[in-house]
């Protein structure tokens, strides 16, 4: 019987959902969460010869497109290639960013331009897209269905249990409305707002605040037009992520769903009360924030037409993402600053590489005995943490970093910043800078590194190495 299959057996007066199963050749992996590190995993578990069985569990009703734009830089484009999806996102409304630009906020002169487009193809082997968010989430949902993952909407999961009598060894999800699913690995993708993740440390650890807020959202191409502004036509029709750099703030404007829409998002100090995660802004206030702007931004910034208010949230390197068969990925474990583009994209890589590792031991010898199957996947899930925190981490501290670099105030540090990027260009964007952001060699570990070759190698030595994994033992 495959343990994809539903079982409605009643129990104490609460069904159970793949219960009273043996222990079989195919893991039963339930991620909690169906955002895009969620559903990079779903699809990394189901893409294998051998696929694991996959259900996710996601408590909004319906998967509606929500959000604004959204990037995918090449270390998860190089994910996406994988998935066989690249073309599948540009059918969505994704594209081939061309150039990155950063503008002077009081008349957005130009700092410097960062080409991207085949630069970036060449030197890190995948794109930079750019999309709506709701668009790359449906793209994953369709794949993660299509390969057969289970999707499981309108559905919050409460706690995890561990399984005793019949279900020893395997970890009971529970459901909010009392159903119970048996699982052998349980993935919290849960997002910034993690329940799995005080499961994982046995307390509550909520994110910390960044210091700023965002104010997202999106306008059409004919707002744009109405202002028969050549500036604004100019930058209408280019593939291009502009960003206008200011003291303690910046704004980032670019395309979506080919040009028909574009994306703004305005970065300013938080001032919301601690504990407000977001809160309904005026307009007005909003506008203020860009007072004496480039005229170009200012006009761009009365397209949007709600000013809510996005507490931006972080923290540090969590102790632990792991408990047992259960691991955290994405925003659960590592939130971050925007400011590199990397939150998706970190999210997207933890996904691909637990598909790796745990399909990797499926193929190899999977215990069948429950007490040695769990030493397995604790084992395992814990290469996964060691794979992922220090390159994780080091995303968000370097978004840090940026945030330093972009909202510098007039003075010496920013004539020198300016004067610094200015020079990028003739050096071919290959050599050194005090700044992540034009660091050759930064950017390349972030951006050109193969975390799945990386998996692939680093499982072969742990399943090598590791004297707590019996890999040939089927007891
Ligand atoms: C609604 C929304 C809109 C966003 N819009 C943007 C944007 O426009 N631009 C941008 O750059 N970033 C945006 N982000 C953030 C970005 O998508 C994430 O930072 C990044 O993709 C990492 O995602 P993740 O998969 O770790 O978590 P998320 O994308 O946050 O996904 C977590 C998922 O888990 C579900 N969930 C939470 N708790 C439970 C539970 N107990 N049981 C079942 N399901 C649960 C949530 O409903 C959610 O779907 C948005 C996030 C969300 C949730």
């Amino acid at each position: 019987m495959s343990s994809m299959e539903i079982h409605q057996e009643q129990s104490s007066g609460s069904a159970k959902i793949g219960s009273n199963r043996p222990l079989n050749k195919t893991l039963h992996v339930v991620i909690v969460g169906a955002g895009l590190g969620g559903l990079a995993c779903a699809i990394a578990c189901r893409r294998a010869k051998q696929p694991c069985d996959v259900t996710v569990v996601e408590r909004v009703p319906e998967m509606i497109a929500i959000g604004s734009g959204i990037h995918i830089p090449p270390n998860a484009c190089r994910v996406m290639q994988h998935f066989g999806l690249v073309e599948q996102l540009k059918s969505a409304g994704g594209y081939v960013v061309q150039d990155f630009t950063l503008r002077r906020y009081k008349d957005g002169n130009i700092i410097v331009e960062k080409p991207l487009g085949e630069r970036v193809k060449r030197e890190y082997g995948a794109d930079w897209i750019a999309i709506h968010r709701g668009d790359y989430q449906n793209v994953l949902l369709d794949a993660a269905q299509r390969k057969g993952a289970r999707i499981m909407t309108d559905t919050e999961v409460v706690d995890i249990e561990q399984g005793v009598d019949e279900s020893e060894g395997r970890q009971i999800v529970v459901l909010k409305d009392g159903r119970r699913i048996d699982a052998d690995v349980v993935i919290g993708a849960d997002g910034l707002w993690s329940s799995m993740r005080e499961f994982v440390l046995g307390r509550p650890m909520p994110p910390v605040e960044t210091g700023d807020l965002a104010y997202r959202g999106t306008f059409t191409r004919d707002q744009l037009k109405s202002f028969h502004d050549p500036r604004i036509d100019g930058l209408i029709e280019k593939s291009n992520v502009q960003v206008w750099l200011g003291p303690s703030r910046h704004a980032v404007f670019y395309p979506l769903r080919n040009k028909t829409e574009f994306n703004l998002v305005l970065l300013v100090a938080d001032d919301l009360p601690e504990g407000v995660r977001t809160a309904q802004g005026s307009l007005e206030e909003m506008g203020k924030c860009f007072d004496g702007w480039d005229p170009t931004l200012t006009r761009i910034i009365s397209c949007l037409n709600s000013a809510l208010k996005w507490k931006l949230l972080h923290f540090k390197e969590l102790d632990k993402w792991t408990k047992g068969p259960v691991a955290l990925l994405g925003d659960a474990s590592h939130p971050t600053l925007p400011y590199q583009g990397q939150g998706a994209a970190m999210a997207v890589e933890d996904g691909a590489i637990l598909g790796v590792l745990l399909t990797r031991l499926q193929e190899r010898n999977l215990s069948l005995s429950p007490k040695a199957r769990n030493g397995q996947l604790t084992s395992l899930l814990q290469l996964y943490e060691r794979l992922r925190k220090q390159r994780t981490e080091i995303n968000v501290s370097g978004a840090v970093l940026t945030r330093e670099f972009y909202h510098l105030h007039d003075g010496d540090a920013q004539q020198e910043r300016d004067s610094e990027l200015s020079k990028l260009p003739a050096a071919k964007w290959q050599g050194p800078s005090k700044w992540n952001w034009g660091d050759a060699a930064y950017q390349k570990s972030l951006l050109g590194f193969d975390v799945l070759a990386d998996a692939e190698n680093r499982f072969d030595e742990w399943a090598r190495k590791d004297p707590s994994i019996v890999l040939r033992s089927t007891l």
